[in-house]
């Protein structure tokens, strides 16, 4: 017998959800209950200070608006720093995590100016620090805290993307596991929270799939299962940028003004793929045709007229 199928979405509810998210939420909901499966809704609110207690509401009932009806209770992250703590304290205990003093400043001066848009690698300053400096450093400053990575690649099987490789010393290099205010890192309870909850299978935006071999040594280091990955393609708007990307893009809450759930549903199934034609429908009359490799791995765009 197979294990039974848990998908989630997660958003961060540090604006309000835009159509990206809700295209990530209905492929993530379809998925697992077209397997026979649960869909679990967590919140990743790890930034209190930016996604205040109105967002958080607000993507919920947003959700709910849309006909989405979530497995189990909510997980809060905000709620979940004694889970994150008990796992960072084990992984203390290993050789594997070192202080990091290093201020903003000086972590922006070590990155080359030209290295633009891409992904900073930590050059590893704090890394072989005596027990006597740290010491002595720990009295000045609080310290963020850094996973040190072996220079090894890992290989992400995915659904969509199909194999990603990555070496974990370039992508994402020695990475931070709790910052110097004390809020754990994305990756750390991303992986802690999946593992918790039974997450078997994992479907979000590709914008993710460069930070996955990174979370995948994690759960190898921690023994947690791997679950299932698959990246979806980002939406495009009509002036051909990513939704994502900008800074305003537009609100559910402004949608739902002007369309109906089964609408913006729609809208979201045709720009998927799943339909032929922009058409109202729900959630449930999804699934009976509902398949994940319809989707291509280039970008999406919703149908003409819907606006993006
Ligand atoms: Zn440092």
């Amino acid at each position: 017998m197979s294990t039974p199928v848990v998908g989630r979405f997660a958003p961060t509810p540090s604006g309000y959800l835009h159509p990206g998210n809700l295209l990530c939420a209905m492929i993530a909901y379809l998925s697992a209950r077209t397997q026979g499966g649960r869909c679990l809704l967590r919140i990743e609110d790890l930034d209190k200070a930016r996604c205040p207690a109105n967002l958080v509401r607000q993507c919920i009932s947003d959700l709910d608006f849309l006909g989405f009806r979530w497995d189990g209770p909510i997980l809060v992250q905000s709620e979940r720093t004694p889970a994150y703590e008990a796992i960072f304290r084990r992984l203390l205990d290993t050789s594997r995590v070192y202080p990091c003093f290093c201020s903003r400043a000086q972590l922006h001066a070590s990155q080359a100016p030209n290295r633009g848009d891409t992904l900073y690698v930590y050059p590893g300053t704090c890394r072989a620090l005596s027990p006597a400096e740290i010491q002595q450093k720990m009295q000045e400053k609080v310290p963020a805290y850094r996973l040190h990575v072996p220079d090894t690649a890992i290989t992400v099987q995915d659904r969509i993307q199909g194999p990603f490789t990555a070496g974990l010393a370039d992508n994402p290099g020695d990475f931070i596991l709790r910052r110097a205010d004390g809020v754990f890192a994305y990756h750390l309870a991303v992986v802690i929270d999946d593992a918790e909850s039974g997450v078997t299978e994992v479907v979000r935006g590709c914008d993710i799939l460069s930070a996955t071999p990174a979370q995948i040594y994690l759960q190898q280091l921690l023994g947690f299962p791997t679950p299932v990955y698959a990246h979806i393609p980002l939406l495009v708007g009509s002036d051909g940028r990513r939704l994502a990307k900008r800074n305003q893009a537009i609100s559910l809450s402004a949608l739902s003004k002007k369309y109906s759930a089964e609408e913006i549903i729609g809208a979201l199934a045709a720009g998927a793929g799943l339909i032929p034609e922009w058409r109202p429908c729900t959630l449930e009359s999804l699934m009976p045709a509902f398949d994940l490799s319809v989707l291509p791995r280039r970008d999406l765009c919703l149908p003409e007229g819907f606006p993006d």
